[in-house]
């Protein structure tokens, strides 16, 4: 048996394809959807991320407001740029890449946006909202997660989801989002303080894994036939590429998809599907919605 390998490139595209009709419809009416996109300090893996969010903006048709700013940058200055950003009527989100440099405050950071424009979905208000099921922006990587289960018709009702991560922007919004009454999964947070990961991911229908750790998931930790979702991105040593690395998740790929039904590769898993959910947002927030 070998897994089918969930295509996060192709159905991030169909994604972005949506956004883009869409945005040509705003722009009749003379809105031009705009995300600032605020990088402080010249983290590779950040500037990375950064290119590639502006590049799908400039694809679906939107305009960026590219703000790089020097690591040294006061957390104050910092603060100023968003409140002009937050009062620019052009500007319709905002982003900024995480993570900051340390002697910057993140929560400070992300608390000085305004919730209207938090296109990342991390304002208390909008992660309050989430929680309690109203409207908001949700964050876009376990929003990204949830399209791909939804597009690969892979069932969620009454399954077992267990989450492995429970960082604010992955493995908790994504526990929550699994458990909300739409898509009704019965779900397991672990994280290192679980005792015996491998008998908690063996009982999941859907495994994901949200570490930050390469191959720490292996084939023998997953139920045969389960749906496993790597959102781990980690880069480790090859000498055969000429950035002499490459990327690979937390989930023992090859092993994995022997045991697997479905699986995402990394890259073009969800990698992709954040940066779309990303346009989604950005695309609702110059909506008015
Ligand atoms: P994070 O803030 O470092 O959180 C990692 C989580 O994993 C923590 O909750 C930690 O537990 C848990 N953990 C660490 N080692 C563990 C172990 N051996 N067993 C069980 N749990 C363990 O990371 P993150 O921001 O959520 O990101 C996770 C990964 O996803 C990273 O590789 C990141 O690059 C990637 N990522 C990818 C995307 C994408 O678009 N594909 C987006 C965001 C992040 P404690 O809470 O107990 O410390």
């Amino acid at each position: 048996m070998s897994a089918t390998i969930i295509d996060g490139f192709q159905i991030a595209a169909n994604v972005r394809g949506r956004v883009a009709k869409q945005v040509s419809e705003l722009k009749k009416k003379g809105i031009c959807p705009c995300l600032a996109v605020i990088l402080v300090g010249e983290d590779p893996a950040s500037i990375s991320y950064v290119t590639g969010k502006e590049k799908a903006l400039a694809e679906v048709g939107m305009t960026d407001k590219s703000i790089r700013l020097p690591a040294d940058t006061k957390e104050q200055d910092l603060l100023n740029i968003i409140d002009e950003l937050n009062d620019d009527k052009t500007v319709h989100g905002i982003l900024v890449q995480l993570p900051l440099p340390k002697h910057i405050n993140e929560e400070k950071v992300i608390m000085a946006i305004n919730p209207e424009k938090d296109v990342d979905g991390f304002h208390p208000i909008n992660v309050g909202n989430m929680v309690i099921g109203k409207k908001s922006y949700l964050p876009c990587t376990p929003h990204g997660v949830l399209v791909l289960l939804r597009e690969m018709n892979i069932p969620t009702n009454g399954m077992h989801a267990v989450v492995v991560g429970r960082s604010n922007i992955v493995g908790k919004p994504l526990s929550i989002l699994l458990s909300r009454k739409d898509i009704n999964a019965t779900v397991t947070i672990c994280h290192t303080g679980t005792k015996n990961i491998a008998e908690h991911t063996r009982q999941a229908d859907i495994l994901i894994a949200a570490v930050g750790k390469a191959g720490v998931i292996t084939a023998d930790m997953i139920k045969p036939g389960a749906t496993v979702i790597d959102v781990g991105v980690n880069r480790i040593p090859d000498s055969t590429k000429k950035s002499g690395f490459r990327l690979v998740g937390d989930v023992d790929f090859e092993a994995a998809k022997k045991v697997a039904s479905f699986i995402t590769p990394v890259p073009r898993g969800v990698g992709p599907m954040t940066i779309a959910m990303l346009m989604q947002n950005t695309l609702e927030a110059a909506q008015g919605k």
